[in-house]
């Protein structure tokens, strides 16, 4: 399939663009500033679901491709999303994309677990307080190790902010760089413990999630 591409001038975004790359640059203690990732808006749904090959939820607004973010083009977002444009949201939106460039730069490419990689997503984009995330015991993000599914952007999230809250940011950026050498989900949690003393499971997440309390 063959698209057409032009280039778009846009203000409001350009500066969306530029303070979550200064955010996330400054979290993860990288200086990206060659290469950074393009932008790629999609304004209509078929386009998008050609782009992905795939027939997309209507919940589903983007998707990051290396360093091509794939977003929704804010002007079509409620007709084509069903999703009700708001700044915040938008930006949060391309944060979240943007997020998970960085994450595969410091993984070495490697986008396992995807609970992680989410959560990491979902948790500097300060999506866990715009969707309003609340979990009062974790429950199914754990089972999202090679697949995606729902309950990842509504568990994950909050595990992340658990991490980094509790242990600071310096040992999640560490798992994070370990995943290069990572080959399975057993060899994950060995790492994990060294990290974090303990193996991820719920009952350990839970424990965080009590002390919180
Ligand atoms: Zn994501």
């Amino acid at each position: 399939m063959i698209f057409e591409l032009k280039e778009k001038k846009d203000k409001t975004l350009e500066e969306m663009y530029e303070k979550a790359m200064n955010e996330l640059n400054d979290f993860f203690g990288i200086d990206w500033i060659r290469n950074i990732p393009t932008i790629v808006l999609w304004n209509k749904r078929k386009d998008y679901d050609n782009l992905r090959g795939k027939k997309t939820e209507p919940w589903e607004r983007g998707w990051q491709n290396q360093r091509i973010i794939y977003m929704i083009n804010r002007n079509v977002m409620e007709k084509e999303s069903g999703h009700k444009y708001s700044r915040e949201d938008y930006f949060a939106f391309l944060k979240h994309e943007l997020c998970h460039s960085f994450f595969m730069i410091l993984s070495n490419s490697c986008s396992r677990p995807l609970w992680l990689n989410e959560g990491v997503s979902v948790y500097l984009s300060n999506q866990n307080k715009i969707k309003k995330n609340f979990v009062t015991t974790f429950s199914c993000f754990l089972e999202y190790y090679y697949q995606v599914g729902e309950a990842i952007y509504r568990e994950s999230g909050f595990a992340v902010q658990l991490l980094v809250e509790k242990f600071g940011k310096e040992k999640l950026l560490e798992l994070i760089k370990s995943l290069g050498k990572v080959k399975s989900e057993k060899d994950f949690n060995k790492q994990f413990k060294e990290i974090y003393g303990h193996n991820p499971t719920y009952t350990f997440f839970n424990k965080l999630l009590n002390e919180q309390r």
